[in-house]
């Protein structure tokens, strides 16, 4: 394997995204008959340098704008016609076979508007179930785009492109749906890790990746870093996140109201449980509850329409009567297992509510006392420099309605021993750390480590 070379007759792989950084995978795969992408994620700092609030490039630019700076890659049969219209690039027929998609997060899909439609997406069911009902939810901010040929893939699948073959196997992530990638090329076996923990209820499923990997005998191997540091490792698990908030519950004299990611069924099941096995109910939004029957074929996932331990909240509407016509289609197949602000006001320690920062005006109505607010999201928003503002915001409510803050969560992404684990059981020949900002850190555990920056390309 040579490093910084330029594309050959051989098989080689560029980064355009992934390297140096956490997040923005978008690494391109190319073989002497095949072009395939992993990933074509949007980076968590696109755009940051030349953006800012209301100064925003113009969707019906197009890429003109990220051209002119320089922070998408020109790169040609790529593009759809309509994103190229006012740029220096010729719309020309695509030539990549595919794009294979690890799981639904922005920074590995973000970018998935831009392509050409014709271009063919490879996604897990689960994967394409969160974007539709993502896209449905919030249009504006999740929309991946028109695409003519979408292909849903399941672990195990084998999937052959020309020179290829590709083996989806799933992953312990933060979100269901999540899968790392054996690849097979003419120069040999490539695996991709995609986005991976083994410190919650579905380890095996990154176990039954990482045995999968190892049996494959890789030469190179692809692997996420976001949590490799040179600071001690802070193990945290689901099952402590679930007793955590159990011992918090315990201990409420109110309301117990909580927020994390709606995609986090893992992190949704914690909460769930730990308030029924308290004998409260767990309360969730109209929205959470679509999302949640959308998602019905995962295992012991309860039924917003007929749980018993769980509720759907509904807004006081305009006519403030609760009634149907108040509500859109979408809300009311819940309204039978409907909670509203004055249940949840006058029997405060029955209920665990899940609530978003946007959605606090609702405690205008309950009016909470002696409540308790789990933050059950990455630590960075409450301690990040840019989200000082909205701390602040959110500290206001809290101090105002006398609600007492906790913070309990653990990572969707392995932590240094479990990185160190699939690693060594991986055995690669090359390792390749990517979607890190500590790449050096591996020749710790590896002795062929391949420190890559973005736009390079590796030859295998
Ligand atoms: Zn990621
Ligand atoms: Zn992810």
């Amino acid at each position: 394997m040579t490093s910084k070379t330029t594309p050959s007759s051989g098989t080689s792989l560029t980064f355009y995204g992934g390297a140096g950084e956490i997040g923005g995978n978008k690494i391109l795969l190319q073989t002497p008959r095949s072009q395939v992408y992993l990933d074509f994620g949007e980076s968590f700092d696109f755009g940051e340098d030349y953006f800012y609030e209301w100064l925003q490039p113009r969707a019906a630019n197009g890429l003109e704008c990220y051209f002119e700076f320089g922070i998408v890659p020109m790169v040609p049969k790529l593009y759809s016609r309509a994103q190229l219209q006012f740029t220096d690039l010729p719309y020309e027929k695509p030539d990549i076979d595919a794009v294979f998609l690890s799981h639904h997060h922005c920074d590995h899909i973000g970018h998935l508007s831009f392509l050409d439609e014709d271009i063919p997406l490879y996604l897990g069911h689960g994967t394409k179930t969160i974007i539709d009902a993502y896209h449905t939810l919030f249009p504006s901010l999740v929309n991946i785009g028109d695409h003519n040929a979408i292909n849903l893939f399941k672990s195990g699948d084998t999937i052959r492109i020309k020179d290829l073959t590709v083996r989806p196997i799933h992953v312990e992530h933060s979100t269901p749906g999540a899968y790392g990638f054996i690849i097979e090329t003419p120069s040999g076996v490539l695996a991709f890790t995609g986005d991976f923990r083994r410190h919650g209820p579905m380890k095996r499923l990154t176990d039954e990746f990482i045995s999968e990997a190892a049996a494959s005998k890789p030469r190179v191997l692809l692997c996420e870093g976001t949590r490799m540091t040179p600071d001690p490792e802070n193990y945290y698990s689901e099952e402590q996140v679930y007793e955590k908030v159990k011992g918090i519950i315990a201990k409420s004299e109110g309301l117990v109201l909580c927020e994390f990611s709606m995609c986090n069924i893992d992190r949704f099941n914690s909460f769930y449980k730990a308030a029924t096995e308290s004998g409260r109910t767990f309360v969730i939004d109209t929205k959470y509850a679509y999302l949640l029957d959308q998602l019905r074929t995962l295992p012991n996932l309860p039924s917003p329409q007929t749980d018993k331990n769980l509720k759907v909240y509904f807004r006081l509407s305009k006519s403030r009567e609760f009634s149907a016509k108040d509500y859109s289609s979408r809300d009311r197949p819940y309204m039978d297992n409907m909670v509203t602000f004055r249940e949840i006001h006058d029997r405060p320690r029955d209920y665990v509510m899940f609530i978003g920062f946007n959605k606090l005006m609702e405690l205008v109505y309950i009016r909470p006392q002696k409540a308790d607010y789990i933050y059950s999201l990455s630590e960075s928003f409450l301690e990040g420099e840019d989200n000082a503002d909205q701390r602040r915001v959110l500290d206001n409510w809290l101090t105002h309605f006398g609600i007492t803050l906790h913070k309990v969560h653990c990572s969707g992404h392995a932590g240094k021993t479990d990185l160190e684990y699939a690693i060594q059981k991986i055995s690669p020949d090359t390792l390749v750390p990517i979607h890190t900002q500590n790449p050096r850190e591996f020749k710790k555990i590896h002795d062929n480590v391949m420190i890559i920056k973005r736009g390079d390309t590796i030859s295998l």
